[in-house]
C-alpha cells in the first residue's frame, strides 16, 4: 500500500476465493496407482499422468477452470546426460513467424486466442447481462474460464511439441534475451510517462502473450538442462538491422518488414532468417568467451 501511494507500484490485490485456489501438503502424502492420500482429506481418486520417480517432497493441489489438479514435487539423483547432438542453432522469435531457425526452418504461430476471440467476446457480453453473483452468472463465468483454459492448453501443447523437437536436435540454442515482461507492460506506460501508440502496442502485446515467447523460452531452458544441452541468451541489439553476410548495420537494410536487403553488399534474405543467423553468430561469440552464464547453464 505504501508503494502504491508513493506511485511506484500498483494497488495491492486482496486475497479472494477463486483467484489462487491452491494449497500445499509438505508431508503425509501417499500415492497408489489410481488414488492419492491427502492429510485431513483422505484417499482421493486421481489420474496419474506419469510415473512418480524419486522421493515426494511436497504436493500442491490447485483448481483451474473448475478442475482439480495435483502436482507432486520429487527429489532424485540424476546424472547430467551427454546431449546426443553437436548442432548449434540460433532462433529468432517473431509475430508473423513464431520461430525462425538459423538453418532455415520456420514455425508458424498458433494464435489460439485469435481463433476463439469472437466466441470469447460474445460469452463476455453474455456475462455482462447477467446479475452478478447469480446462478446463471456463475455458470457463464465458469464457461468463460473453461474457454480460457482451452486456449491455454492448445497453446501449451504446441509450444511443448516445438520446444521438445528443437531441444532434441541441438546441443546449444541461441536466443535473444527479450524482456518479454517489459515489452508486454510498456504499452500503457505510467501516470507520469504515458505510453505511445497504445492501441498498436497492445495489439502487438496481445500477440506476444498469445504466442508465449516467455513460456517457450522457459521450456527450452529446462529441456536443455534435462538433455545436457545449453541455452545461450544474446543481446537483441541490432539483430534485425545487421547484415549476417558482411556485418554492415543500418536501419536502411530493413526497408520492408519481411525482407532484409543489405545496402552495403546487396545481400538479400528473409528478415527473420537474417536475424536468426545474427543470433547464432552472437551466441557463438559468447561460447568462444567461455561464458555461458548462470541463466543458460
Ligand atoms: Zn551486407
Amino acid at each position: 500500500m505504501r508503494d502504491f501511494l508513493a506511485g511506484s507500484k500498483g494497488m495491492p490485490r486482496f486475497k479472494k476465493k477463486g483467484r489462487h485456489d491452491s494449497f500445499r501438503f509438505p508431508q503425509g502424502v501417499k500415492v497408489e496407482q489410481k488414488k492419492i492420500y491427502l492429510p485431513k482429506i483422505g484417499w482421493v481418486k486421481f489420474r496419474k499422468s506419469r510415473e512418480i520417480e524419486g522421493t515426494i517432497k511436497n504436493v500442491t493441489v490447485s483448481r483451474l477452470a473448475g478442475k482439480w489438479y495435483v502436482s507432486i514435487q520429487v527429489e532424485r539423483e540424476q546424472v547430467v546426460p551427454n546431449h546426443p547432438s553437436r548442432s548449434v542453432i540460433g532462433i529468432d522469435l517473431g509475430v508473423a513467424l513464431f520461430a525462425t531457425l538459423s538453418d532455415g526452418q520456420v514455425f508458424m504461430p498458433v494464435d489460439s486466442f485469435k481463433v476463439c476471440q469472437k466466441k470469447l467476446a460474445k460469452q463476455q457480453r453474455n456475462l455482462a447481462r447477467k446479475v452478478k453473483g447469480s446462478e446463471n452468472w456463475k455458470k457463464q463465468k465458469s464457461a468463460i474460464q473453461k474457454m480460457h483454459a482451452k486456449i491455454a492448453n492448445k497453446r501449451n501443447d504446441y509450444l511443448h511439441k516445438l520446444s521438445t523437437n528443437i531441444s532434441k536436435n541441438h546441443v546449444v540454442i541461441c536466443l535473444e534475451d527479450l524482456k518479454v515482461k517489459n515489452l508486454t507492460r510498456s504499452a500503457k506506460g505510467t501516470r507520469d510517462k504515458p505510453g505511445k501508440n497504445i492501441a498498436a502496442k497492445s495489439g502487438l502485446n496481445r500477440s506476444i502473450l498469445d504466442q508465449g515467447w516467455y513460456e517457450f523460452k522457459r521450456q527450452l531452458m529446462y529441456k536443455q538442462t534435462w538433455r545436457g544441452g545449453h541455452v545461450v541468451l544474446v543481446d537483441p541489439k541490432y539483430s534485425s538491422q545487421k547484415c549476417s553476410n558482411c556485418g554492415f548495420t543500418s536501419a536502411e537494410n530493413r526497408r520492408t518488414q519481411a525482407n532484409f536487403n543489405c545496402i552495403s553488399c546487396n545481400y538479400v534474405l528473409n528478415a527473420d532468417l537474417n536475424a536468426a543467423k545474427n543470433i547464432l553468430a552472437a551466441g557463438l561469440a559468447v561460447l568462444a568467451c567461455g561464458d555461458i552464464g548462470q541463466d543458460a547453464a
